[in-house]
Formats: C-alpha cells, sequence, structure tokens
C-alpha cells in the first residue's frame, strides 16, 4: 500500500547539504517525490510504503548532515497523485525562500574532506581548499545574496569539468557546495617575504612555511576570517619576540593544538570542553592549564588557563600535521586594531612583524576573529566572544519583533545585531569603537548584516551613552530610535540566552555603563524584564579619578577604596606605596565634579593593586583577571571566611539598597599588612563578596516576589564569582540563570537591546 506524505523540516536546513541529503535517503528507501527549500526551511514530498516513510521521518532527524539542526520534522498526508510521485529529486527553490536562512556560518573541514586531504590517489591530495556542503567558508566568503557562486569571493574560479559535474549532481556531497574547488580549478597558496614579494607556491609555500615556523621564525598565515601571526608555542624567545613586534605587553596568546590528545597535554578538559573543541564551529576553548604543560611562559602570562584551538581549515591541517608542535595562533593585529582580512592590507600591516607571510588568491569578504568560549566547572561551556562558526546563525526573540530592528551594541567588544520576526542575528566580534579601524568595520558590518538578514531597519536601537560611536552613528540615522539603559540590556541579553520573557531579578556587575543619573553604573541590582527594569540595588559609588586613567592604572581605584574603607590615613599609607602622584590622585577623587561609579570591575581592580597584583593593566580587565588567576591556588571551599553584611533590607518608598564592600576592602588591606598569602586572601575576598552578593539578590527577589536571578556583565565571566552567587542563589531555592550561548560581556549588548526594543517598539 503505497502512501503520500507532506514532511516539513524546520531548523537550520539550508545552506548545509540537506537537500542532496535527503534525495540520498530517499533513493536509499525506493521513496518517489521531491525535496525542496521555502521560506520556513525544507520541504519533502514522499510517496512510498508507510514503513518506508516512517523511515525517512526517522532518519530526516537522526542521520541529518552536521551542519544542521533538525528543530521539528511535521507530516501530514497527501493525496496520493497518479504516477506514484515519480523518481526523486531535486526541485528548484521558491523564489520568496527567506534570505537569512540562507546565510550559515563558517564550519571545520568535515571528516570525508579530510580523507580525501590525505589519500594520494585523492585528486584533492594535499589541497588546501578542500570543502564540500557540509564544512568550509561561507559567512566570511559572502559578498551577497542570494548564495550562489557568484555572489561569494570565489566568484572568481571557474569549475572545471570535475567540479562541475560534483556541483550539479544531486546525489554528490557537493552538489551546490558553492565553494567547491580543486587543484586545476581553485585558489593556490603563495609564500611571501615580508615586503610581499612571491617566495614560493603551492605545496613548496606551505613546505617553507612550516620550516620557517620549526625553525622558530614568525609566520602570518591566512585562515577564514583573518590572518593569524603563528610562531611555536613551546619556543620562549620565538615566543618573546612575537610580543615585541605585536606590541602586547601580557595578553594571552591563543594555542592552535595538532590533535586532541595535544591539547589534553596542555589542559585539563572536561566532557564538555572537548564537545566544543572538536565541535564544527571550532572556537578557542579557555581551560585550565596542566602542570608542566609544554608551552612558553609567555604565551599566558600569570594565568591559569590556556585558550586552545584544533585546526579548523584543511591548511591548518595540513600546516599542523607538518610542523607536529602545538603552535601560537593570534590574531593578526597590532595590539587593539582590528584582524587583518585584505591581502594588501596584510602585507603592509603584518609583514613587519613577521618573517614570511602563508597566504592564498582566496579573498576574504568579511573579517571574523576566532570565537571564545570557556570551560567554567560549575555552568559549564560559555561564550565569551561570538564569532566565526556561530556568526551569522540566528538565535530566537523571546518577544518577536513587529518592526524590523538594527541593534547597534555599546562601545567596547562591538557587535551589532538585526532582527526581524522571531529570530535576531548578531554581527562577528568587530571590537573597541574607539579605533577608527574598527568603526570602519562597524559601518561595514551594518550594512553587510542588514544585507544578508533581508533587513531594512525600521528602528534603531542605541546605549544611554552619548559619546559612544555606536550611539552617535544611531542618532544620525534619519529613524525612530530607542535607547535602552546598558544593564537592562545585559540583563535582557542574559534573558534571550534561556529564551525567557519574564521579569527577574538581575544582577549586572560589569566595567561601566551609563546609568540614568549621570554616573557610571557597574555594581546593578535590577528588577527588569524585557519590558520595563527598575534599580533596587547597587555597590556604593565612590569616585573615578581621571575616568579612562582609572581603568588603566587600577592603583588610583585601589587608593579610593582604601580611603573609603580606612579614611584617609588608610589611603595614605596605600598610596605611599602604590605611586608618587596619589595625593593629585586623591584631591582629584575629592572633587564635586569628579564622575562616581558602583563599578563592580572597578571593585576587582581596586583589591587585586591593593594586594599587590597589579597596579597598571596593559589590557583591558588584565587586573581582576589576575586576581581570580591568583585565588584559584585556594579551592573554593577552603576559602577563608572574612563577614560581608548583604544590603541592607529594601523599604518600600526608598532608593535603592547599597551593598557597601567597604569592610571587605578594610579586610583585605588588614591581611595583606599581616602577611596573609595573597592567595587566600583573593579567594576570601571572592567568597565574601559573592555571598553577599548573593544575599542581597534572594532578598530583593523575595521583595519583589520573584523567584528567578539572571546574572550578566562582564564581571560574571570571573568562574569563581559566578559558581559562588550561583551555588548561594540555589540553595536559597532561587532559579538562576546564567550566559552559555551570548557572552555576558559587551559583546552580547546587542542582542539584549534588539530584544528590548522588539518587545516595547510594537
Ligand atoms: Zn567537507
Ligand atoms: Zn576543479
Ligand atoms: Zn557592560
Amino acid at each position: 500500500m503505497r502512501e503520500r506524505r507532506r514532511l516539513r523540516v524546520r531548523g537550520t536546513v539550508q545552506g548545509v547539504g540537506y537537500r542532496p541529503f535527503v534525495y540520498r535517503t530517499a533513493v536509499d528507501l525506493g521513496l518517489g517525490g521531491r525535496v525542496w527549500n521555502d521560506s520556513e526551511g525544507v520541504v519533502v514530498d514522499a510517496t512510498g510504503p508507510a514503513d518506508r516513510l516512517d523511515d525517512l521521518a526517522r532518519r530526516l532527524v537522526d542521520d541529518a548532515p552536521p551542519l544542521a539542526s533538525v528543530a521539528a520534522v511535521e507530516v501530514t498526508a497527501l493525496p496520493p497523485d497518479g504516477d506514484g510521485g515519480g523518481r526523486f529529486s531535486i526541485v528548484e527553490s521558491r523564489a520568496d525562500a527567506a534570505p537569512a536562512a540562507a546565510v550559515s556560518v563558517d564550519a571545520a573541514t568535515c571528516a570525508a574532506c579530510l580523507a580525501e586531504l590525505h589519500d594520494p590517489a585523492d585528486r584533492r591530495h594535499r589541497y588546501p581548499f578542500v570543502n564540500c556542503t557540509n564544512c568550509g567558508p561561507r559567512y566570511t566568503i559572502i559578498r551577497s545574496i542570494p548564495y550562489d557562486r557568484a555572489a561569494t569571493t570565489m566568484a572568481a574560479f571557474v569549475m572545471c569539468a570535475a567540479c562541475r559535474a560534483e556541483y550539479e549532481d544531486p546525489g554528490d556531497r557537493r552538489f551546490h557546495a558553492e565553494p567547491n574547488a580543486c587543484p586545476a580549478c581553485g585558489p593556490h597558496l603563495r609564500l611571501l617575504d615580508p615586503g610581499g614579494a612571491l617566495v614560493a607556491e603551492r605545496d613548496d609555500a606551505l613546505e617553507r612555511a612550516a620550516g620557517d615556523l620549526v625553525a622558530g621564525r614568525i609566520v602570518g598565515v591566512k585562515g577564514l576570517g583573518g590572518y593569524h601571526l603563528a610562531v611555536d608555542a613551546a619556543d620562549v624567545e620565538a615566543v618573546a619576540e612575537l610580543r615585541r613586534r605585536k606590541a602586547r605587553d601580557d595578553k594571552p596568546f591563543a594555542v592552535m593544538v595538532p590533535d586532541l590528545a595535544a591539547a589534553a597535554d596542555l589542559c585539563d578538559l572536561s566532557h564538555d570542553a572537548v564537545a566544543a573543541l572538536t565541535s564544527p564551529r571550532r572556537p578557542i576553548v579557555l581551560a585550565r592549564r596542566r602542570p608542566g604543560a609544554p608551552v612558553a611562559p609567555g604565551v599566558a602570562p600569570g594565568l591559569p588557563e590556556l585558550g586552545v584551538m584544533l585546526p579548523y581549515t584543511p591548511l591548518h591541517d595540513l600546516l599542523m600535521a607538518r610542523v607536529a608542535r602545538s603552535l601560537v595562533m593570534t590574531s593578526g593585529n597590532l595590539s587593539d586594531e582590528p584582524i587583518a582580512h585584505e591581502d594588501g592590507d596584510a602585507v603592509a600591516r603584518l609583514g613587519p612583524m613577521t618573517d614570511a607571510l602563508l597566504t592564498s588568491d582566496r579573498p576574504i569578504h568579511i573579517r571574523c576573529d576566532d570565537s571564545v568560549v570557556r570551560d567554567v566547572p560549575s555552568v559549564g561551556v560559555q561564550m565569551v566572544r561570538r564569532s566565526r562558526g556561530f556568526a551569522p546563525e540566528p538565535i530566537a526573540l523571546p518577544v518577536p519583533a513587529a518592526r524590523q530592528l538594527l541593534a547597534v551594541g555599546a562601545e567596547l567588544k562591538s557587535t551589532v545585531a538585526v532582527a526581524k520576526g522571531s529570530s535576531v542575528v548578531a554581527s562577528h566580534h568587530i571590537g573597541d569603537l574607539e579605533h577608527l579601524p574598527a568603526y570602519r568595520s562597524f559601518l561595514q558590518a551594518v550594512d553587510h548584516l542588514c544585507h544578508l538578514a533581508g533587513v531594512t531597519p525600521e528602528v534603531v536601537v542605541h546605549d544611554l551613552h552619548p559619546e559612544y560611536l555606536s550611539t552617535k552613528f544611531a542618532l544620525e540615522l534619519d529613524l525612530p530610535l530607542v535607547g535602552v539603559q546598558h544593564h537592562h540590556a545585559h540583563i535582557a541579553s542574559c534573558l534571550v540566552d534561556n529564551g525567557r520573557d519574564e521579569e527577574v531579578l538581575g544582577v549586572a556587575f560589569d566595567g561601566t555603563g551609563l546609568g540614568c543619573d549621570g554616573s557610571l553604573w557597574g555594581g546593578e541590582f535590577l528588577v527588569a524584564g524585557l519590558r520595563s527594569w527598575r534599580r533596587v540595588g547597587h555597590l556604593r559609588p565612590v569616585p573615578l579619578p581621571g575616568g579612562p586613567m582609572a581603568i588603566r592604572e587600577p592603583w588610583r581605584m585601589g587608593l579610593v577604596w582604601a580611603e573609603a574603607a580606612l579614611g584617609g590615613e588608610g589611603a595614605e599609607r596605600y598610596g605611599a606605596s602604590a605611586d608618587d602622584r596619589w595625593p593629585a590622585v586623591l584631591a582629584l577623587a575629592g572633587r564635586p565634579e569628579t564622575v562616581r561609579t558602583t563599578s563592580a570591575g572597578r571593585l576587582f581592580d581596586a583589591v587585586a593593586a591593593l594586594l599587590g597584583i597589579r597596579g597598571k593593566v596593559s589590557y583591558e580587565a588584565q587586573a581582576a583577571i589576575e586576581l581570580e588567576a591568583v585565588a584559584a591556588a585556594v579551592a573554593v571551599e577552603d576559602a577563608p571566611d572574612y563577614p560581608l553584611a548583604p544590603a541592607g533590607a529594601p523599604t518600600s518608598g526608598e532608593g535603592p539598597v547599597v551593598l557597601d564592600p567597604a569592610p571587605l576592602v578594610a579586610r583585605v588591606v588588614a591581611e595583606r599588612g599581616r602577611g596573609t598569602p595573597v592567595a587566600e586572601v583573593a579567594a576570601g575576598f571572592h567568597a565574601a563578596l559573592g555571598r553577599a552578593v548573593a544575599e542581597t539578590a534572594a532578598a530583593l527577589a523575595g521583595d519583589a516576589g520573584l523567584s528567578t536571578v539572571a546574572l550578566s556583565g562582564g564581571v560574571f565571566q570571573n568562574a569563581r564569582l559566578t559558581g559562588v552567587v550561583a551555588a548561594h542563589l540555589a540553595g536559597s531555592g532561587l532559579e538562576v540563570l546564567v550566559h552559555r550561548r551570548i557572552p555576558p560581556n559587551d559583546g552580547g549588548i546587542s542582542l539584549g537591546q534588539a530584544a528590548v526594543a522588539a518587545a516595547t517598539a510594537g
């Protein structure tokens, strides 16, 4: 008995080889019918025996291609047609297919392509640009939509007959693989000297670059979303030389390892960390460094974690196999600039930093840094930087957007996002907008993302800070505006991450964001949902003497907190040992016009400075990161018990409650004076602050009748603090929302802004 059924497949099923997969499966099952893409995903019209059709529905989920993610298969019965569906076929996509659905993320080389890469009999043996519908470049090569070869940076390469035949064969793994290429028709490697002159091509280029790396030289390597600077990770002098040339003092370098075993030699890897490392998204995974890990100390100075990643392009795979060692693979840029991705620019900017450049003639259209995730013991894998492999994958909005939105994000770790209907698409990591090249990249990202996602903004959403370049950009557009307070956007981003639309007690701890009273907030307790928020508590405000200077020089915050905790005498004692400009800074702090801040990030800076860990930083949040790193020597349960009272009970009609860490700061100073090991004091600080924050949040949640607490803001990248706060809250019977898919830092702000505007802007 033959039946005819329609199977609607929802999820990420376009641009990932799903139709050829359906074709092969249907042919394998002896079914008739056809498959096509439409605006909602993939539709299958199949005819055959009932049990075979049941099999098809099951296999559409169970055997889906690696880059597909099937959300649902809905089956409906259809009246049989005369010919039993005919021979199974792939039919052209309907013209109304949604453009956003067609742009998928860049994906690491699949197992089938790797097998060809290493098979001497294969025509793509050792070809560094092998790819198929299951893997390879996507977002980084797409210039426009609809997504076909002419719209990519592969347009200039005309497929040879063999590649063309694969491309046109519905049964082939390369059916409609737009970047399909082979040694006869595709791009090739080139090795350039630092001045940009051609030194070698093809395999010879690879061999020489590998030889340079083995000899301890620095090589620029063109990857998927930009250039890396590569050097032998175990070579102490070479790593030091890279730091010198890159003008990067202490910020940690990521390491590419040849294989999983090498990663396990460097780091303790949880099950989740291994899953993240080996996924086709291939982020950098921050994980605890093993004692005696064979890397130069200069790779991640003073930090207990290393960032590791596996090869994700065929070129990486060939290179790593040839050098057989771990390589530093850090963004190809001078400190703070965007990563180089255009070849001419790479020669100009990276030439002086490198001994050679391993490049190719396949252009990169969109620069896209490596994504970074962190393995957080109590939480699992948490996003730190959402970029290559994740952008521009849509995320579901808790409340659909009635109008098309552009959200321009904040200033540091900039991303932008566009939304229409029930999904929001965030850009790759753009960087810190205060740098002009990053601002240019921001402008390009806005245009490109709107185009790819088919969004014509009707509303633009921005931060309240008038000096952010993103805000200035928004204000110049002739569009209705929605301003979203920075910390409300943080909490909203956590709600998006967890797919929630409800009111929660939000704890937003970060560096700084502009508050509604003209001061800089950053230690905030909010009763917040997507539609509204109110500030119900905060850390004690203190002066921020010197504005940006106080961020670059944590000793200034140490001075301010020493005075808050111990008075003028305490400040003098600390100041005299910290920096001889202390009297001027203290006077500045005392002036009424000096801006005040409730920033939790600055409190961590202050404690790091008071403990003598760091008085000046060379990268953002360095002091706070090192404070957490120092505490790591003491297990969470062994931390000393320092008292810190939570904020007083809220009284209706009064303003927000204030959590005052001054007694804890006083204890920190006293313990240091008494010679207590710094690790112990740092651990005690985390434990006491975390407990007081949790108790304050629990009391405020109870007062507002809420049972859920959301933790957001860059300070919650601190795994130790997050663990302590979450454990205490859970112990009080509260549900805790943390970040997983969206960064808790300002990289998530654009998504939070979009969610707020979707819920409020009609
Ligand atoms: Zn492949
Ligand atoms: Zn070819
Ligand atoms: Zn922030």
